[in-house]
């Protein structure tokens, strides 16, 4: 890594300590985060950590490691099995259907993952090397069956009455360290079958579990006979498939630390002997107007209730999920939503405003001004993120930066693109869109049809603002007659081709 740098801290979950963030293997980086359990549509609480890792991600990347992440989709567990009896319907069919919901979600929200939101290529032209594997449970049943065997062969696991195999919490020392499960609680021998409990409950856990009539067609055969995998076991499993078996970071939300994380570390340490995980982060909560989210209050929200139903823009929303510090939980409301989209707006107008500029003349001290500025602007952007990443402090420095250009009149082209291309490496972080809008508006003078199109639209926003609806109308049946579809969005008027 370049010396000078700023140097990473992460929060480390496991011990709450602010550390320098050190990878085993560097430059890689390797990466593991839970996913979704795909039983139902992702809300904007679980969205919050699938932009949280995206961003951890994205900053790793930016600043040269070379990350290799693994995220899971649990496609089956206690929760999958209630629906699929519920709706009658196969494991399959209810993986199917919220699968592909969650992947759409994730690319609205410019989650980068690697199934093919952007070729490689374009991956490359971005500096972004790494792929997200997405590995499902069901087609890694050999590889937890294979960590049972480790772990029973150590003893660490052992078989009950009913052909199910627990992990013996008191087989292994220092079981609850990262959660702080009080040691005097543990009940030893005890044991609990589903796979959420709380923390009182702390007991020998189920890696798996022998075939019950409510399992219905969900069963695997093995060695210890038909039955079903925990749940826990295949984060463990799948991470040592794809990254090894000691990860430089995993990642969750809050929520996940007790049982799930915990029992991770068990059930890693106890197969490999060795430290599982170097850095813990977790993502706080999220509330609804300062209240849980909870069916019977109507304000559980997913993504598309708010795209689709309430018509806004989804890197609004993605804006709004990353705007606080992610250990700090998080207020969402639809005013915070508003301001959210009030500030990717302005920074969407100076992309505007220095792309105006790019044909004019300019004063070399004044590029070197903004030089400086940006370069000042990049270090305190660096400094903030490298700080437990810091978005509200990196966001300022941005959005001071924009504020000092907008004092500088009459920017020429160099300043210009100086300011664009800092823009550019700022979205490779952000993912807020930056990018795709200075290649909207740059390459636009270079399409004359686009530029007269977007001429009839800064006329029917003239229009508009007079009131005059009827030449606003035809504008838009011009456009219509010529196959160009309009849209009207709280931040502008978009267009686009009909195909
Ligand atoms: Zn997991």
């Amino acid at each position: 890594m370049n010396e000078d740098k700023p140097t990473i801290h992460f929060t480390n979950t496991l011990g709450g300590k602010k550390e320098p963030f050190e990878p085993l293997h560097p430059p890689e980086v390797t990466f593991y985060s839970c996913g979704p359990t795909v039983y139902n549509f992702a809300h904007i609480g679980n969205l919050r950590a699938f932009v949280s890792y995206d961003l951890v991600r994205r900053f790793l990347d930016w600043r040269g490691y070379d990350v290799r992440h693994v995220m899971n989709i649990t496609d089956v567990d206690d929760k999958m099995i209630r629906v699929a009896n519920e709706e009658k319907i196969s494991l399959t069919a209810v993986r199917e259907r919220f699968e592909a919901a969650f992947l759409e979600d994730l690319r609205a929200l410019n989650v980068l993952a690697g199934w093919g939101r952007s070729s490689a290529s374009e991956r490359a032209e971005a500096g972004i090397e790494a792929e997200t594997e997405l590995p499902r449970a069901t087609e890694h049943i050999d590889d937890m069956l294979g960590l049972v065997a480790r772990l029973t062969e150590r003893e660490i696991a052992y078989r009950s009455d009913d052909g199910s195999v627990y992990f013996g919490i008191g087989r292994l020392p220092g079981y609850g360290r990262l959660s702080g499960v009080d040691q005097r609680e543990l009940k030893s021998g005890a044991r609990v079958s589903h796979d959420e409990y709380e923390k009182e409950e702390a007991r020998d856990f189920a890696l798996w579990k022998a075939w019950t009539p409510g399992d219905g067609d969900v069963a695997w055969e093995s060695d210890y006979g038909r039955g079903r995998p925990g749940w826990h076991l295949e984060c463990s499993a799948m991470s040592m498939r794809y990254l090894g078996e000691e990860l430089d970071i995993h990642a969750g939300g809050v929520d996940l630390v007790f049982p799930h994380h915990e029992n991770e570390i068990a059930q890693s340490e106890g197969a490999t002997g060795k430290p599982f995980v170097r850095t813990w982060l977790h993502n706080a909560h999220l509330t609804v107007d300062g209240q849980k989210m909870a069916k019977r209050l109507g304000n559980v929200y997913r993504l598309r209730d708010l795209t689709e139903e309430r018509d806004h823009d989804p890197l609004a929303v993605r804006y709004a999920l990353m705007a606080a510090h992610y250990r700090q939980p998080l207020n969402f409301t639809f005013d915070g939503l508003k301001a959210a989209a009030g500030a990717l707006a302005r920074l969407r107008n100076a992309v505007v405003a220095l792309a105006d500029r790019l044909g004019s003349e300019d004063h070399h001290r004044r590029v070197e001004a903004v030089e400086e500025m940006s370069a000042d602007a990049a270090r305190r952007f660096d400094v903030a993120l490298s700080d437990d990443l810091n978005v509200p402090e990196a966001l300022a420095a941005v959005f001071d930066f924009v504020g000092e250009l907008n004092k500088m009149p009459d920017l020429g082209a160099a300043s210009a693109k100086v300011a664009l291309d800092w823009l550019r490496d700022v979205d490779r972080v952000l993912g807020i869109g930056l990018a795709d809008a200075i290649d909207r508006t740059t390459h636009r003078d270079a399409d004359p049809e686009a530029v007269r199109i977007e001429g009839l639209l800064k006329e029917r926003e003239d229009a508009r603002r007079r009131k005059d609806w009827a030449r606003a109308d035809e504008i838009r049946d011009e456009l219509a007659a010529d196959g160009i579809t309009i849209e009207d969005k709280p931040d502008g008027t978009r267009w686009h081709r009909q195909p």
